[in-house]
């Protein structure tokens, strides 16, 4: 639009200065050119409009699959919810997307987000808006014959570090922590960062998941016990809720400290921006709100040049998803990806990116996500009894509900 308006401007300039010398003929062919090339640009995205929204439980995931009247379709993933719920909601959230044009992304998150003054945010409203997102964003791309990375400003990289890999690789608390931890409980959590640590060598990344498991006090211990074995970071130092609390540890520790996957939207991660408590962020693209939120959240922590380092456990759809932001965003530092078939048997969502031997994944191609689903294969996902949805009872040895 911009260079068609410079140019118009330079032929109406020259056009007057050259008004003398030239016959009214030329000029006015010249100018009737220029107006036939802007009359050339038109829209086309403009006569698209969402026709359907189907849901599935796929295990314990859900797939939406948005449908256009240009029969072009788009596909998200919810996760982290009851897959029951997140079905009846995506079906009810359709009664707000029905017969609009599904590329006016923006508008329409904000359509659902704020439609309901009284449902607005929370885990079951965002994660069902992420995987309505996802699924816009994959029409777009579809209508453009684009993938998605390039509507978001164009990769900025040329591949994408994952992990776990051969020179990457988180260990953690595994679940429920002790209330009080003994010197052998911190001993014990030491020892295994030091093992780790040794197997990797000087040149590979380690990292720690305390899986807000660990008590603030307890975990600051446990912190500058380990500083001599450089790790990436701690995650989840402590459970999400009170500031106050990631701001007590970071007051106290070296070891650098990650969180966000139990975050959602800009709103969720200001505070640890505003309070600098935190110096990775780990957006979960289906926990956050998306690849709409999760482009801001970037350009939020871009401003305090804090990374982001994507959680994730989602199958190859989200995945993918939040592979196409990474590769358009200028602070990243590591996507947590598993293609173990744990969290959803291979063949089910058909990615079209692979992962090479250093543990980099090669950008993901369009158009669109550059997702195949194969909706013949939900029914034998579902009828595997481990892929059924369990609420947790996450207990301590004496019975009492424990934080994990
Ligand atoms: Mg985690």
């Amino acid at each position: 639009m911009k260079e068609t308006a410079a140019r118009d401007g330079v032929s109406r300039r020259w056009a007057l200065g050259a008004a003398g010398g030239l016959g009214a003929a030329l000029l006015s062919e010249r100018l009737g050119r220029a107006q036939d090339s802007a009359a050339k640009v038109e829209d086309r995205g403009a006569n698209i409009r969402i026709s359907a929204l189907r849901a599935w439980r796929v295990g314990t995931k859900v797939y939406v699959k948005i449908q256009t009247n240009l029969k072009l379709t788009g596909w998200g993933e919810v996760t982290g919810l009851d897959p029951t719920v997140a079905v009846a909601l995506a079906h009810s959230l359709f009664q707000l997307l029905d017969g609009e044009n599904p590329t006016r992304i923006e508008h329409l998150w904000q359509k659902l987000y704020r439609s309901h003054r009284d449902m607005r945010g929370g885990p079951f409203m965002t994660h069902v808006i992420a995987a309505i997102d996802m699924a816009l964003w994959d029409i777009t791309g579809k209508a453009w014959g684009v993938p998605v990375y390039r509507l978001l400003g164009g990769p900025t990289r040329d591949k994408i570090r994952l992990y776990p890999s051969a020179k990457a690789y988180k260990i953690g608390t595994g679940g429920p922590h002790p209330e009080a931890g003994t010197p052998r409980d911190i001993e014990r959590l030491v020892a295994m960062v030091k093992q780790h640590r040794e197997r990797l060598g000087p040149d590979g990344l380690l990292m720690f998941d305390a899986h807000s498991a660990i008590p603030p006090a307890m975990l600051i211990q446990f912190a500058n016990a380990v500083e001599p074995y450089d790790l990436l970071f701690i995650e989840e130092p402590a459970v999400p809720g009170n500031i106050e609390t990631f701001k007590r540890i970071k007051q106290s520790v070296r070891v650098p400290l990650a969180t966000g996957e139990r975050e959602r939207t800009i709103w969720g991660f200001a505070p640890f921006l505003q309070e600098r408590c935190i110096d990775i962020l780990q957006p979960d693209c289906c926990h956050s709100g998306g690849i709409t939120q999760l482009r801001k959240i970037a350009a939020l922590a871009e401003a305090y040049f804090v990374p982001l380092a994507p959680h994730c456990t989602l199958s190859e759809l989200g995945l993918t998803a939040s592979l196409h932001l990474a590769a358009s965003i200028p602070l990243f530092l590591i996507h947590e990806a598993y293609l173990d078939g744990h969290i959803m048997p291979p063949g089910v969502a058909r990615k079209n990116w692979e992962v090479d031997k250093d543990g980099y994944a090669s950008l993901p191609q369009g158009p669109g996500l550059g997702v195949e689903v194969d909706e013949a294969m939900f029914e034998k996902v579902n009828a595997d009894p481990k892929r059924q949805f369990k609420w947790p009872t996450p207990t301590s040895p004496d019975g009492s509900v424990r934080d994990y």
